[in-house]
């Protein structure tokens, strides 16, 4: 039911949709899997500024030194994107958001403004040091995409702005690669209860040169894990590596007890989880 005080707009020009942002709040549409299941039942009185004939955000682009995935690339093209092994932790989370009329719709964007301590999206973007574009007449902000989600729900984004590209930069070794392991109550369609996103770089003598772990579903915000990284860089990369992550490692977890899961089981899966995506990442590299 469309309330008579609400608006839609469909702009099909970018500079048009930042305009109708700074004139006045508007609640942006993408793919609306996040957006329609939230409102089932209620009245729509919300101004709405659907983005989804602004063509130019479903680019996927390589750059000199990054990529850019345009906010509108949905999980189907992203999966099935030309990219190099670099994404492919990225690629496994994309077949895992929901099933493919969700993958199909719901875009990247989405994922990452909607804010979700479940977004299957954002471990596997951590773990590629991703940095959001943030577009508005002022100009673009880029920020990295650890200062982007806030908390629960919350982001910095402005509301005169829109999430237009999420950047990954380029590894610096030639030998480099990502991964994504996400455990639910079952094995497809599901909500993570845990799930973990990595990326390495390996030197020329075979050692961890660069290591970012990144765990979903245990803190409001997905969290990096600094001291699990540390304790990776310089060894060699082979069936050992896992077991050098230790439960000390990820003391900066926070999980919480809720429907899904115990704290206790999310700590003790957490663990679990981040050893078996360093193994299969080292077995693939
Ligand atoms: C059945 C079902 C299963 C699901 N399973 C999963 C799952 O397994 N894993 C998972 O992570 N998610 C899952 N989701 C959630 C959802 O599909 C994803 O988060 C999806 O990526 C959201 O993208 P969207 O384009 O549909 O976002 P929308 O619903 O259109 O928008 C989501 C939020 O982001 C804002 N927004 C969207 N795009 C932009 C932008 N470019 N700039 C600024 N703000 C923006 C909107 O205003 C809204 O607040 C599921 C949803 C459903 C309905």
């Amino acid at each position: 039911m469309v309330s008579p005080l609400s608006s839609y707009q469909r702009p099909r020009a970018l500079e048009d949709a930042l305009a109708a942002l700074a004139a006045a709040p508007r609640t942006v549409l993408a793919g609306g899997t996040d957006y329609y299941p939230a409102r089932v039942g209620e009245p729509c009185d919300e101004d709405i500024l659907d983005i989804t004939a602004l063509a130019g955000l479903r680019a996927i682009e390589e750059r000199p030194d990054h990529w850019r995935l345009g906010a509108l690339a949905t999980w189907s093209t992203l999966a099935g994107a030309d990219l190099p092994p670099w994404f492919d932790g990225l690629r496994l989370a994309a077949r895992e958001v929901g099933g493919e009329q969700i993958q199909n719709a719901g875009t990247l964007g989405g994922n990452l403004c909607n804010a979700s301590p479940a977004a299957d999206g954002v471990p596997p973007l951590l773990a590629l040091d991703a940095a959001v574009e943030l577009s508005s007449l002022q100009g673009r902000e880029i920020l990295p995409l650890a200062d982007f989600i806030l908390g629960n729900r919350r982001t910095a984004r402005r509301q005169d702005q829109l999430l237009t590209a999420v950047l990954v930069p380029k590894p610096r070794a030639a030998r480099a690669g990502g991964h994504f392991v996400k455990l639910g109550a079952r094995r497809y369609l599901v909500i993570s209860i845990v799930m973990v996103g990595a990326a390495l770089e390996i030197g020329a003598d075979g050692r961890i040169a660069a290591a970012r772990l990144a765990v979903g579903a245990c803190a409001p915000v997905a969290r990096r894990l600094p001291a699990a990284e540390a304790a990776l860089l310089g060894r060699p990369c082979d069936e050992r590596l896992a077991s050098w992550v230790q439960p000390v490692h990820l003391a900066g977890l926070a999980p919480i007890d809720d429907i899904r899961a115990s704290a206790g089981y999310r700590s003790d899966v957490a663990l679990t989880l981040v050893r078996r995506t360093l193994s299969e990442l080292t077995a693939r590299l």
